[in-house]
């Protein structure tokens, strides 16, 4: 999708604070990081939200999870929350199907 920012990131022609790569996911730092550790984790492939690439890659689905992970893991974290905003109303403003991946700061339950 040659509109969609992530995409972008994704081919490397707008830049991106990239993190960590694998075969099906590429993870960046949130260009506005809402706790210590913010970072993205997209499919390579354009899908519209969490559920659209379950259905239709369900191999880099489960990539994101680890991906997640691995970034935790890496930036010393093993306490960190994972968010998947899913349509307008709940606030998602890119329809590239992408991971949160948060740490670093106490966190409330039930998020705002
Ligand atoms: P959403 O609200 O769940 O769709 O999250 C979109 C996220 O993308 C927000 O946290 C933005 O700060 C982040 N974002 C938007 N554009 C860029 C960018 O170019 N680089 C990195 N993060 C971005």
């Amino acid at each position: 999708m040659e509109d969609c920012i992530f995409c972008q990131i994704v081919v490397g022609e707008i830049p991106g604070e990239i993190v960590h790569t694998t075969e099906r996911t590429v993870a960046f730092r949130d260009l506005n990081p809402q706790a210590p550790l913010h970072v993205l984790v997209v499919p390579k492939g354009h899908f519209a939200n969490a559920a659209e690439l379950a259905a239709g890659d369900p191999a880099a689905s489960a990539e994101l999870l680890t991906t997640a992970a691995a970034v935790a893991t890496a930036e010393g974290y093993d306490d960190y929350r994972l968010v998947f905003n899913t349509g307008e109303g709940v606030g998602q403003t890119v329809f590239h199907t992408h991971l949160h991946v948060l740490a670093g700061r106490s966190m409330t339950w039930p998020p705002g």
